[in-house]
């Protein structure tokens, strides 16, 4: 008798969390260096080159990079301290896990913070922010913060149209966006849209290692940043302004780290910001187009009810009874090697996430769904049979040979 197959996940493991993503090789190869002066020489001109390129990826002329040692949440702190003053209202616009999150430190940095409630299966609403701004007579929120993509609930949220809703209740509060799950993968206009200020991090579409986080300030965040209170020394602005290079980092800069990010520009523009977009964008809808087959078995669903607001970077997955996804999500990781993301916030063990984010092609997508599959029908949990077919006739046709 042959030896029956226990697992099959030796081999290269698959890692479709939506953070931290898949690191090219040139950019690990970028980093592997040794360490080099801080005050002169090829780090200034990388810096120079970085701050430079960061504007573009942002997508701003008027506005101003800041690079530091952080990730997302150190991001979210540095945007901001550097624009409030204790006391200050805070309005957070919710739409899953994370635009909350930012709210919460800006409780704990003094803030006053206002959610305007929205649902963990929608975006939100442009009308009901004009709506909650138009009430607000005296002027009273600073701020809103809303997230791009919320990377729990997999929603896309219509940032110029809630930039639009805000002039429409002709505030003055300074529009926030937080573009960690979004910058490098879909479409972000800074000054296009009237994004005030944009923070990110380094290790989700921007396919460099956790530990760089970024905030873009626009000319009214810089105005903000002139009269703010909450400043502290590692964020403050004013002093990464400074003449010397060290100022920019307050502190040793992340070396490697810079020369990683430097190589995973270069590879984004080298692909072309266009065709970035467009790669997101049809893979993304190769996953769905499987899920869509999938959840045809009543087993499981989007979460994100409207396809319009389904975002390009993850695919947010629950199972409609409320039972545990949590056998499938082993299945692809211990008997596959492929690393599926957990549902979190109000889908906590409901569910799975499938990211699609960054450095990843047809066969790493197609590899993914072929194991949930593979998944499915193991655990004989109920589904439409023929979702990894859908999603490669759907890619075959949008790729033309
Ligand atoms: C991952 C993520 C964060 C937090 O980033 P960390 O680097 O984990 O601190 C913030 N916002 C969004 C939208 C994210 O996806």
């Amino acid at each position: 008798m042959p030896q029956s197959v226990s697992s099959l996940a030796s081999g290269r493991e698959f890692l479709a969390i939506p953070g931290p993503t898949n690191v090219p090789d040139a950019v690990l190869q970028a980093m592997h260096r040794p360490a080099l002066d801080i005050y002169t020489g090829p780090l200034v001109e990388l810096t120079d080159s970085l701050l430079r390129d960061l504007k573009r990826v942002f997508a701003t002329q008027a506005g101003r990079c800041y690079i530091y040692a952080a990730n997302g949440h150190g991001a979210w702190e540095a945007a901001l301290t550097n624009v409030l003053s204790r006391g200050d209202k805070v309005l957070v616009l919710e739409s899953g896990r994370f635009a909350i999150g930012w709210g919460e430190a800006a409780r704990m940095l003094g803030a006053e913070v206002e959610i305007l409630p929205g649902d963990f299966r929608r975006a939100v609403r442009p009308d009901e922010v004009e709506a909650r701004l138009k009430a607000d007579a005296k002027g009273e929120i600073k701020a809103v913060l809303v997230a791009q993509i919320d990377t729990a609930s997999g929603v896309i949220n219509d940032i110029p149209a809630i930039s639009e809703a805000m002039r429409a209740a002709g505030h003055e509060a300074l529009l926030c966006v937080d573009t960690v799950a979004s910058l490098g993968c879909v479409p972000f206009e800074m000054d296009k849209w009237g994004v005030d200020l944009s923070m990110s991090a380094s290790q989700k579409g921007l396919m460099t290692p956790p530990g760089l986080g970024f905030t873009a300030a626009g000319p009214r965040a810089l105005e903000a940043h002139k009269k703010a209170n909450m400043r502290t020394p590692y964020w403050d602005w004013t002093f990464r302004d400074g003449p010397v290079h060290y100022h920019k980092y307050c502190g040793t800069p992340p070396e490697q780290l810079l020369f990683g990010l430097r190589a995973a520009l270069d590879l984004m523009f080298t692909e072309g910001e266009a065709n970035v977009f467009a790669r997101h964008r049809v893979l993304a809808e190769g996953v769905r187009r499987a899920v869509a087959v999938w959840s045809e078995g009543q087993t499981f669903d989007f979460n994100i009810a409207a396809p319009s607001e389904r975002c390009d970077t993850v695919t947010t997955v629950i199972t409609r009874g409320g039972d545990s996804a949590q056998p499938l999500v082993d299945y692809c990781n211990f008997k596959c090697g492929v690393v599926l993301g957990r549902a979190l916030g109000k889908t906590e063990g409901r569910g799975f996430r499938i990211a699609h984010m960054g450095h990843v092609n047809a066969p790493m997508v197609l590899g993914i769904l072929g194991a949930i599959e593979m998944g499915l029908a193991a655990l004989k949990l109920p589904h439409g049979s023929g979702g990894t077919a859908a999603a490669i006739a759907y890619l075959a046709g949008e790729l033309k040979a």
